[in-house]
């Protein structure tokens, strides 16, 4: 009846980390009506393009409706009972002849974190293998692991409203224009009302953020350590230390400054290592020191090198030894790439983590998680790492993998390794939303996923909000929630406690766990705390308003949300102290040279997203930048031999892409920018990943995305 007004449904935005409150207003037959929802903290009712747009996205055109099982070569449609046999089958039978540790599950921060939940259940409780890790291991994990070692445990401090109330915002290695720009619009307005209001940004690149920063230091690629290394060292010398706060609450500053102290004390030799004029450099430790309220926002500029979790570290350091910390208008922040990459981080979806924040080289925090779950075979050490893993696909000591909403083919580093150690795998089993991306053409096996506005659940975004995704459209053909088809193979398996009434009841069992015997190992109680949260029924759920963990349990039996942390100035760390992490500054792993002269950074567009299986269907988009490019200096493309506009073919010493040639003014000499969203299914084979380099951080286990040598030449 047209005359009753539309139903609409608040949700969340499934592209970004700043995770969009959004709402969608249904009339049967037309397209929903995507708003911005002003009642969400995160945007205010704010939305950018690409949130705009998704009404445009929804169509089924493309979309995977059916289980496929693959005979003979060829796949053929199949029903769920004989799909999901197949899977549960084919990994019994690899765990069986090789062991647990012969299977892996590849998922992503697309999932919603009951599917996360589930899918760590399964492997680490009861195949008994940490092998499974997310492509947030391509995006935060350096952010991860720099929390751990700074806080004791993988905690962002801050919160959105923090940056309007610095006076000086730091922007590292983050076009938070394109990528965060919601974010973006509320830094540009806290400008506008209060010119002040400082903008600082660190960037290879002049990107749009560019435009509103008072001072761009366009850094040469990966010396940040030695910038914040030199800023750390500036500060102990310009009495910029906060010594109430360090002897208090801190320890290790001695060993992390004679480190600074040994390359970075002189600001002169730091402005020629990172290329940048010593003047500007000066003038950015003088504001950073005599300001008080600053906030250091970082993205994948930081967290995707071989130094990556340094980056963050030697970022954090300079906020510790300044005390800024726990107060509104400052702290170090990590900007999250993914919707929920926050709430895989929570549940354990890392190869190296359990669950709630819980560790699993820690004996007490294990045995917890082993009661709780009844999962006497749980993982006992840390799994492969995203890199490391298609490396033992290939090398066959992985003989069956389950990639659940991600696109290796394309998004990995060294791309074709990927795509030869698929190709080469027993069993492939991908879960997708739709079919015909590089991944799925290798898939023995493809299931059917929901995708945004059918499924049901939660993300986390970087202010550690939790939202609820809601669904407003029924599910297409066969299409089946991600936990519900991990559910089925887990219980084919012969595993019980993966009878779930909804995705309500995963996220209570979540926020059980979360407080589950926590606090026993003698370390404190972990922050990390849903206890709010616990016995929430479906209609709460159903209900649920965005709300900041850690949730803890009012006077009045109310869910109580925390904004900020370290207001009380305790660390998670054994003793309450946060640590300073010496950072011993290191040049990307691989050196440009006569061969390969050019330094390849990777990112993303204003306008699209990922692989773009759901940006690429709207076309206007993808009239912002319709094909991929290659943006390299003039000076640059005249010595390759290139031209602006036509086709060049960028290759480096794992692969090879063609693209055209482009001058945005933004790239000094020696750099080259590629995206990273056009795939082996686009009209050219433009997968940049196929270029990168596949060394990683060493402690992270982050690829180095933003620095590959490469050639440029004609096409
Ligand atoms: Fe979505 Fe991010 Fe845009 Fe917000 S800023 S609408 S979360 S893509």
């Amino acid at each position: 009846d047209m005359s009753l007004p539309a139903p609409t449904v608040r949700t969340t935005c499934p592209y970004c980390g700043v995770g969009c409150g959004v709402t969608a207003t249904v009339r049967p037959g037309t397209i929903p009506i995507i708003a911005g929802d002003a009642q969400h903290a995160a945007n205010r009712g704010r939305l950018c393009v690409k949130g705009a747009a998704l009404g445009e996205t929804l169509d089924l055109d493309g979309r995977l409706l059916h289980p496929m099982l693959r005979e003979s070569g060829t796949l053929r449609q199949a029903g769920w009972n004989e799909a999901l046999e197949r899977v549960a089958s084919g990994f019994a039978s690899v765990v069986a002849e090789h062991g647990p540790d012969a299977v892996a599950l590849y998922v992503s921060g697309q999932l919603l974190t009951e599917d996360y939940y589930v899918a760590n259940k399964l492997m680490k409780g009861f195949i008994g293998s940490a092998n499974i890790d997310t492509n947030s291991r391509l995006c935060m994990s350096s952010s991860v692991a720099g929390h751990k070692r700074a806080f004791g445990e993988d905690l962002v401090p801050g919160c959105y409203e923090d940056f309007e109330l610095a006076d000086m915002i730091v922007l590292v290695g983050s076009n938070t224009a394109w990528c965060h720009p919601t974010l973006f619009q509320r830094i540009l307005r806290a400008k506008e009302a209060r010119p002040g209001l400082k903008v600082v940004a660190i960037d290879p690149r002049r990107t749009a953020t560019c435009e509103l920063a008072d001072l761009h230091l366009a850094i040469k690629p990966g010396t940040d350590v030695w910038l914040f290394n030199g800023l750390l060292s500036y500060l102990a010398r310009h009495g910029g230390v906060d010594g109430t706060f360090v002897a208090a609450h801190t320890e290790g500053l001695d060993a992390a400054l004679a480190i600074a102290d040994a390359d970075c004390a002189d600001p002169a030799a730091v402005a020629r290592i990172c290329r940048v004029d010593p003047a500007q450099l000066l003038a950015f430790y003088e504001g950073f020191a005599a300001t008080a309220k600053v906030v250091t926002a970082y993205s994948q500029g930081v967290n995707q090198s071989s130094s990556g979790t340094d980056k963050v570290n030697a970022i954090i350091n300079c906020h510790l030894v300044t005390g800024r910390i726990g107060q509104p208008g400052m702290g170090p922040f990590s900007l999250t790439g993914q919707p929920n990459a926050m709430g895989g981080r929570e549940v354990g979806g890392l190869a190296n983590m359990l669950a709630a924040h819980m560790d699993l080289d820690n004996p007490v925090q294990r045995d917890a998680v082993r009661e709780f779950w009844d999962a006497p075979r749980i993982a006992s050490r840390p799994g492969l790492k995203a890199v490391d893993l298609f490396r033992a696909v290939e090398e066959g000591s992985v003989k069956a993998v389950w990639i659940i909403a991600t696109n290796p083919v394309v998004s990995l580093p060294d791309a074709d390794q990927v795509r030869r150690a698929l190709d080469k795998c027993e069993l492939v089993v991908v879960s997708d939303i739709v079919h015909g991306t590089d991944t799925t053409l290798h898939a023995d096996v493809l299931l059917p996923a929901l995708g945004w506005g059918e499924k049901d659940g939660t993300v986390t975004n970087s202010e550690r909000c939790i939202s609820r995704q809601r669904a407003f459209l029924p599910a297409p053909g066969e299409a089946r929630a991600d936990w519900w088809a991990l559910c089925e193979v887990a219980r084919r398996m012969g595993f019980a406690g993966f009878d779930y009434a909804g995705a309500h009841d995963i996220f209570d069992e979540h926020a059980r766990l979360s407080n589950w015997r926590n606090g026993e190992d003698g370390a404190g109680r972990r922050v990390f705390d849903l206890s709010g949260l616990i016995g929430i029924g479906q209609g709460a759920y159903e209900a649920l308003e965005p709300i900041q963990w850690p949730v803890v349990r009012g006077a009045g039996g109310e869910p109580v949300a925390t904004e900020r942390l370290f207001a009380d100035r305790r660390f998670a760390h054994a003793g309450g102290r946060a640590r300073f992490i010496p950072t011993t500054p290191r040049a990307p792993v691989h050196a440009v040279d006569g061969d390969f002269p050019l330094a390849l950074n990777t990112g993303r567009m204003r306008d699209q997203w990922h692989t773009m299986t759901r940006t690429g269907k709207s076309p206007r988009l993808s009239s912002h930048s319709p094909e991929p490019f290659i943006d390299l200096h003039p000076n640059d493309a005249l010595l390759c031999g290139v031209r602006e506009g036509e086709l060049a073919r960028v290759t480096s010493r794992w692969g090879a892409m063609v693209a055209r040639v482009t001058h945005s003014g933004g790239i000094a000499r020696g750099g080259v920018f590629v995206p990273i969203h056009w795939s082996g299914q686009t009209a050219s084979d433009a997968r940049v990943g196929a270029l990168v380099n596949p060394e990683v951080d060493p402690v992270s286990g982050e690829p180095e995305f933003k620095h590959t040598p490469v050639a440029v030449a004609p096409f």
